[in-house]
């Protein structure tokens, strides 16, 4: 098992801790849990890298369960 998921960061501070804060314009917002701002993906204004590549399985070692990691994750298989 080796899959890779794509976690969505935050726009003004980089931080992980997203929430989704409904759809805007058919596309999905996203909530900072840490600075409160929110952000869509693809609007052109990052100023940090919106998807950190880790793997599942380092996760899994770690003690997090898929249901924690996929809340703001994406996976792609
Ligand atoms: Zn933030």
């Amino acid at each position: 098992m080796n899959i890779e998921i794509y976690m969505i960061l935050c726009k003004s501070c980089g931080s992980e801790k997203i929430a989704k804060d409904g759809i805007v314009k058919n596309k999905q917002r996203y909530l900072c849990k840490e600075c409160r701002r929110t952000f869509r993906i693809g609007d052109g204004r990052e100023k940090y890298p919106l998807e950190k590549k880790i793997k599942v399985v380092k996760l899994y070692t770690e003690g997090m369960g898929i249901r924690a990691i996929s809340r703001g994750v994406f996976i792609n298989r």
